[in-house]
């Protein structure tokens, strides 16, 4: 596992590469963002926002995806995986918001976590992108680097990779680090075919070394 030193020179050097690394789904305000977070299950960020860009035009506020049939709602997101699910889930949330929320997005995560769709992960998006407070979103890059860079053990669960992750990382850069890992995973340490021959963290590494190793044979 990683020394505190190395998991400095982990952020560090992720900072370096990625100093603006930010959410790449597509928002206006809260409201859109939990919408956007919800159809990123199982979908690429870009596909979302191909989608968005016409739905967010169609549908402002909660009132009005309550106010279309389910299938209307199922169309306009067909082209995402689990469109059947989401579009039911969308509507429950929209109807939880107006009933219980005054039509507005909670920030608090137990309000949060009561929207149809809405896990501890989608929670974390919408408390640190939102409303600007400490979190970390254990998505699958962040995940795959934190047990591959040895932060993490390879057993560990989701939670037990965020309450890791937030022991080991100050507070106050829980949500870049989110970002930063999200890029690092998603451009550089790639599921499959990492860059570890030009890594910059290959030295602290243990699964680079491992693959290293692996190509020298
Ligand atoms: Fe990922 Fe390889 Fe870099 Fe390790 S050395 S962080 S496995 S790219």
């Amino acid at each position: 596992m990683l020394n505190k030193k190395e998991i400095r020179f982990v952020l560090d050097t992720m900072g370096e590469m990625y100093p603006d690394a930010d959410i790449e789904l597509e928002f206006d305000n809260t409201f859109e963002l939990v919408i956007a977070v919800l159809l990123s299950a199982q979908a690429t960020d870009v596909s979302v926002n191909k989608v968005t860009k016409t739905l967010f035009t169609k549908y402002k506020t909660p009132e009005d995806y309550l106010a279309v049939p389910l299938e209307e709602l199922q169309d306009d997101i067909r082209s995402l995986g689990l469109w059947r699910n989401k579009a039911k889930n969308i509507q429950k949330l929209c109807k939880t918001l107006v009933e219980e929320f005054d039509g507005k997005v909670p920030s608090e995560r137990k309000n949060l976590e009561k929207l149809a769709g809405v896990g501890r992960k989608t929670a974390n998006v919408v408390m640190s992108v939102g409303f600007n407070k400490p979190a970390i979103a254990v998505d699958t890059h962040v995940e795959r680097v934190a047990k591959r860079l040895g932060i993490c053990r390879w057993k560990d669960n989701v939670n037990q990779v965020e309450q890791t992750l937030m022991k080991k990382i100050p507070e106050e850069e829980w949500s870049v680090t989110h970002h930063r890992m999200i890029f690092f995973g998603r451009y550089h340490c790639k599921a499959r075919n990492p860059n570890c021959s030009e890594c910059p963290l290959l030295s602290i590494c243990r699964e680079g070394k491992k693959r290293i190793r692996k190509l020298e044979k």
